[in-house]
């Protein structure tokens, strides 16, 4: 009886939203090489502390036109025992299922995942791509000591395939007065448990601290929103708001893909009009963003006309190159053009047909506080 109310519902809410229509479509290139996958990595639903279904995370992502997301219910705590055996007599993987089917033929990728959630240290961490969130559960209670059932967890996680992230090392409530990096991190990350690091989680923002040790210990960045309510509660969509967002780097449109990229970093972080990742993607990402759209030549020097036909805003601020005066600061906001003129500085002198001038990229970030280095080059 109530495997068939599951079943009930699940073709009620899937009935319910069969028109569904991007939005707030956020827009970002592909990059050479790579499509460009966006997607969440950190969700919750009512089959843990959630309060939604696991349907509205798939049509939430159809609004902003996502490629992804990962179903990551806490696998130990909050109302999954209430919910799994008082109301509908379901395992830990049911909110994934339900999440999955509905998804199906709606373009978006559904990642299996649980939450491992224990005190600090260790804290929480996602375990994705995996296939039985029962097993996880029972490896975090085989101990009561944190560490340990944590450390099991992973354990199974990792026999699973998963790919294993520490969340939200600056929680306030976990880490009320500064991100720490305990020692029993240490014995995760040298014991292989630990793929990467969620460097910005909605709830507590973007965390400097994280991001650096991701990038000192070649830890892939991560992004999630850990949303436990309505993400247009908020999301300021209405104005424009886009969620945080992993844009992942993948050789295909499939969860393999996706997969293979963020074990093997090719991850950026999209959040609040910033970008933070590794200058091998980013340098190539903003070439695509800023496309040179006219070059004016005249006596007196080079007028280039520029488009951003993304959804990420680029803030330019000159540097390095001497050898010619041009805009000291300019943001190119989204679907907007913007005109950088350049002179010789040394008067005398003439513009060469092809040249480069350079820039920092004030809101791409590849370390905490460190931002792009960027070429316009123009031919
Ligand atoms: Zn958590
Ligand atoms: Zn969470």
């Amino acid at each position: 009886m109530k495997r068939i109310l599951v079943s009930v519902l699940s073709l009620i809410f899937s009935a319910a939203a069969s028109a569904q229509t991007v939005t707030h479509p956020v827009i970002v290139p592909d990059i050479p090489g790579y499509v460009t996958m966006k997607g969440d990595m950190h969700l919750h639903t009512v089959f843990s502390d959630g309060t939604v279904w696991p349907t509205t995370r798939v049509e939430e992502a159809i609004l902003e036109g996502l490629d992804f997301i990962a179903i990551t219910d806490h696998v130990e705590v909050g109302l999954t025992k209430r919910i799994r055996d008082g109301l509908f007599n379901c395992d830990r993987n049911k909110s994934f299922e339900i999440a999955r089917d509905f998804a199906k033929n709606r373009g978006v990728i559904v990642i299996h995942g649980g939450e491992i959630t224990r005190g600090m240290p260790p804290g929480h961490f996602n375990a994705t791509f995996v296939n039985d969130c029962e097993a996880l559960s029972a490896a975090s209670a085989s101990s009561k000591n944190h560490f340990e059932g944590m450390t099991a967890a992973l354990k199974e996680a990792r026999r699973q395939g998963a790919f294993l992230v520490w969340n939200h090392p600056h929680w306030n409530r976990q880490a009320p007065n500064e991100t720490v990096w305990h020692p029993e991190h240490s014995d995760i990350y040298e014991a292989g448990l630990m793929d990467g690091i969620e460097i910005f989680n909605h709830c507590d923002g973007y965390s400097p601290e994280a991001h650096h040790w991701a990038v000192e210990k070649g830890l892939t960045i991560v992004s999630g929103t850990d949303a436990h309510t309505m993400l247009a509660s908020r999301v300021d969509y209405v104005h424009g708001a886009f969620r945080p967002m992993n844009l992942v780097f993948a050789t295909a449109r499939s969860e393999e893909a996706i997969y293979g990229a963020l074990k093997e970093g090719r991850n950026a972080v999209f959040a609040e009009g910033k970008v933070y990742g590794d200058a091998r993607f980013l340098v190539p990402l903003v070439d695509e963003i800023l496309k040179i759209v006219s070059v004016t030549r005249s006596p007196k020097g080079v007028s280039i006309r520029i488009h951003n036909g993304s959804s990420i805003p680029v803030q330019l601020e000159k540097s390095g190159s001497t050898a010619y005066g041009y805009i000291r600061s300019i943001t190119v906001l989204p679907g907007s053009d913007c005109t950088i003129n350049v002179i010789p500085l040394d008067k005398g002198t003439k513009m060469d047909d092809s040249f480069s001038i350079g820039f920092k990229v004030m809101n791409f970030f590849v370390d905490a506080g460190v931002p792009l280095d960027y070429t316009l080059k123009v031919k």
